[in-house]
Formats: structure tokens, C-alpha cells, sequence
């Protein structure tokens, strides 16, 4: 009897850490995919998800649910702020061309009006009046005026409002091809990227390259020092990477957890082999500080290969990736090229 209760207890404790881990996993998601709310910065909110999933898999909950709501309420508020923010700018546009429609179709009234009088007059020329006739010309010379005026201040309008949409259009542009922590490219830039480099090979023939680098046991950073420490590591690797390809068409891109690519166009496999060399040399020499003034040694694995004529960009990813994973069946801290 004693058994069965002992092994009915483990069992609930077995359920209750899967909901724990359900619940991290599930609040994780939600940092990956956060975005700028009033209250934080995109990164912040990143965090606030990471560290509520800490307490999800430690157990405390009391502190999720407020954190949650709180910050479920500031994301509806942003969203709803720019919905309706949407919603003014094509109600300002509309009301601006009915406006225009209205004054225009009572301008075209008078115009016409004026048309048909000098229209009579013309039908008979012996009774011309040259008064109706100069002030028929004045008032439409008037409205002509009047509706320049008015096309030049819509103009002005609209041109304004047009700036403050490219530039918000080009914000958001640039924050979907970014990668919110370290500020290097994202997954989704480096495979356009990867694209474009090929189509541009195919025409030119000029060399291209591609770096995949991969930092050595990184889990181990993370279990050691935490998240927190992984996450400024990982920046400063990208800062350190950046360092090395610093060309305006060195093209560097965070495409996965702790990996990075890079794609140099016009450049041979044998300069990509010495900036990758660089790179490792960087890394390993320029250890992480911790605050506490402790060292943390870091190493990458690279894979480098160019790109091959008539080869597709996918293949040409995955023949780098073999590399990369031969860097590290072989001891790590390597570069494999071909
Ligand atoms: P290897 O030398 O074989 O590459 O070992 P590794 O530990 O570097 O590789 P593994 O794939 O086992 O672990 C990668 C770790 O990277 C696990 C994951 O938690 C961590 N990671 C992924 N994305 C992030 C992130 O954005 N921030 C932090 N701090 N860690 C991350
Ligand atoms: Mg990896
Ligand atoms: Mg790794």
C-alpha cells in the first residue's frame, strides 16, 4: 500500500514538472517573438519572458500571472494604438479627397455656369456684352487660381504625411531583417542574401564565399553563468565577427542560436580562409569578462566554401554546414574549407 502511494505521489510530481516545463516552454516562445511595448524596448521584454520561464521551471508562480497580465495589457495597448493610428491616417486621407472632390465639383459648377453664359453670347455676337464677357474671365481666372492654391497645400499635406510613413515603413523594414541582440542580420536577411549572392554568380561569375560559425559548447556558458551572460556573449562574438568583416558587402547575419554566417562576395576561398582565421584568433584571444572580472574562454568552429558555378544556394548552405560539422568531429576550435 505504501508503494502504491509512494509511486501515485511520484507520478504527480512527474505531471507537475511537465506543466512546469509546458509553462517555461510555452512563455519562451513568447520572448523569442516579443516586441517594443511603451513600458520596454523589444530586448527588455525578450528578458521579462526569459525570466518569468525561469520561474515557471523553479516553480514559483505567484509572480507570473501579475507579470503576465501587466504586460499582456501593455502589447493590447500598443496594438490597438497603432490600429487606430492606421485608422486616422486613411480617415485624414479620405476626408483630404472628399474635401478636394467637394470644393472641386463646386468650382466646376461656376465654371460652367460661366462657360454656358459665353457660350450664349457667342451664339449671338450682336448683342455681345463685354462687361458679362471680362467678368466671366476674371471669375474664372479666379477659380483656376483657387484650385492651384489648394492642389499646392494638399500637396505640402500629404507629402508630409507620405515622409512619416516611409519613415516608419523603413524602421519596420529595418527591424524585420535585424537580429534584436546583437544587431547583426537575421535568419530571413541571410537568406535573401543567400539568394541574391547566387543569381548575382550566375551572371557575373564573380567568387563568392560563405563563413558558418558555430560557438564551441555554448550550452555550457549558459548552464555555468546563465542566460543573461550567454546573450552578452553572443553579442560580443557578433561585435568580434563584425570587427574582421568590416567591408560595406561583408554581409553578416545571426542565423540561428549561437551561429553565424557570412557571406563575402567577390571574394576567393583563400582570402575568406584568412578572415576566418582572424575571426577564430579574435575570439580565442579576446576572452568574455564577467563583472566579477572573471574570464570566459571562448572558441568557434568555422565552415568555408565558395560557391561552385551552376550551384544552387541551398546546396551550396549545406555543403558549408558539412564542413562546419566536420570543425567539430574534429576537436573544435577549427576551420574546415573547401
Ligand atoms: P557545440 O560545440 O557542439 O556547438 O556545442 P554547443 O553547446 O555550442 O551547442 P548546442 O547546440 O548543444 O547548444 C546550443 C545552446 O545555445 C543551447 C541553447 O540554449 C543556446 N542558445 C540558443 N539561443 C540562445 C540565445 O539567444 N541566448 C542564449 N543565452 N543562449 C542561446
Ligand atoms: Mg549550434
Ligand atoms: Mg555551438
Amino acid at each position: 500500500m505504501n508503494r502504491l502511494r509512494a509511486w501515485l505521489q511520484r507520478l504527480c510530481e512527474c505531471e507537475a514538472s511537465l506543466e512546469q516545463e509546458l509553462l517555461a516552454r510555452v512563455l519562451e516562445v513568447l520572448g523569442k517573438h516579443a516586441f517594443e511595448t511603451h513600458r520596454r524596448r523589444r530586448e527588455e521584454n525578450r528578458q521579462l519572458y526569459l525570466q518569468l520561464s525561469h520561474h515557471a521551471r523553479a516553480g514559483k508562480y505567484a509572480s507570473i500571472l501579475p507579470a503576465l497580465t501587466q504586460q499582456r495589457t501593455d502589447e493590447q495597448q500598443l496594438v490597438e494604438e497603432h490600429l487606430n493610428d492606421l485608422r486616422d491616417m486613411a480617415w485624414h486621407l479620405l476626408n483630404a479627397l472628399a474635401q478636394i472632390t467637394q470644393t472641386e465639383a463646386q468650382d466646376d459648377t461656376t465654371l460652367r455656369q460661366h462657360l454656358q453664359q459665353l457660350s450664349q453670347q457667342a451664339q449671338r455676337p450682336d448683342q455681345l456684352d463685354v462687361q458679362t464677357l471680362r467678368l466671366a474671365l476674371r471669375s474664372m481666372t479666379e477659380v483656376i487660381a483657387r484650385r492651384e492654391q489648394r492642389h499646392q497645400q494638399t500637396l505640402r499635406e500629404l507629402q508630409g504625411q507620405i515622409h512619416h510613413l516611409m519613415r516608419e515603413l523603413e524602421q519596420a523594414r529595418r527591424e524585420s531583417t535585424t537580429d534584436a541582440l546583437t544587431g547583426v542580420y537575421n535568419r530571413r536577411a541571410f537568406e535573401t542574401c543567400l539568394q541574391s549572392t547566387v543569381a548575382v554568380h550566375r551572371l557575373f561569375h564573380y567568387p563568392a564565399t560563405m563563413l558558418l560559425i558555430d560557438i564551441d559548447h555554448f550550452k555550457q556558458v549558459n548552464d555555468t553563468y546563465g542566460h543573461a551572460t550567454g546573450d552578452a556573449v553572443l553579442k560580443a562574438v557578433a561585435e568580434q565577427i563584425v570587427r574582421v568583416c568590416k567591408r560595406r558587402s561583408d554581409f553578416v547575419a545571426r542565423y540561428g542560436g549561437e551561429e553565424f554566417a557570412v557571406i563575402l562576395r567577390e571574394t576567393t576561398l583563400r582570402d575568406a580562409h584568412k578572415l576566418a582565421v582572424q575571426i577564430a584568433q579574435q575570439v580565442q584571444q579576446h576572452p568574455f569578462t564577467l563583472p566579477t572580472g572573471e574570464r570566459i574562454q571562448i572558441t568557434v568552429s568555422i565552415g568555408i566554401s565558395e560557391l561552385r558555378p551552376d550551384e544552387e544556394a541551398e546546396q551550396w548552405f549545406r555543403r558549408t554546414d558539412a564542413l562546419l560539422y566536420q570543425a567539430k568531429q574534429a576537436g573544435r576550435n577549427r576551420i574546415e574549407a573547401a
